[in-house]
Order: structure tokens, then sequence, then C-alpha cells
């Protein structure tokens, strides 16, 4: 019952970018990065994604409140 270590020195995390195994700490100014340099690169995919704005934004899933024309007021072009 003494074989329980539930503090461990350094906790380990995987790069999100790159998926290496790096410490999540203090000492790691780019947690849960493993560097730098993957931080600015998941920041740019984010980027990314972010320009690419979804062409169905789930107009499907309103079917069941379609009303004709009126309340479209917003967008109606
Ligand atoms: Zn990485």
């Amino acid at each position: 019952m003494a074989s329980e270590d539930k503090v461990p020195a350094a906790r380990i995390v995987r790069c999100p970018s790159c998926g290496k195994s790096t410490r999540y700490d203090q000492s790691n100014a780019d947690r849960p990065f493993c560097s730098s340099r993957c931080k600015t690169m998941d920041i740019a995919q984010w980027a990314d994604e972010g320009y690419r704005i979804p062409t169905k934004p789930g107009i499907d899933d309103d079917s069941e409140f379609e009303v004709p024309g009126r309340f479209n007021e917003e967008e109606d072009d």
C-alpha cells in the first residue's frame, strides 16, 4: 500500500501539434506544446480553420422550424 505515487514529479503530456511527449510545468513556457515551433504551428492551424467558414451552418437542423418567408428579414437578399 505504500506504492502509490500520486505526486508525479512532472506531468507529461502529448504535444497537441506533433504528439511528442513533453513536460507540462513552468519550465516549459510553451506548454502544452513541446516547443515554440509547435505552438506557432498549432495557432496557424486554428487560424487556417477560422478562415474556412462552414457553408452549411446547420440549416438542415432548422427544417422543423421552417417558417414561410416572413422571419428571414436579416439575411434575405
Ligand atoms: Zn510538438
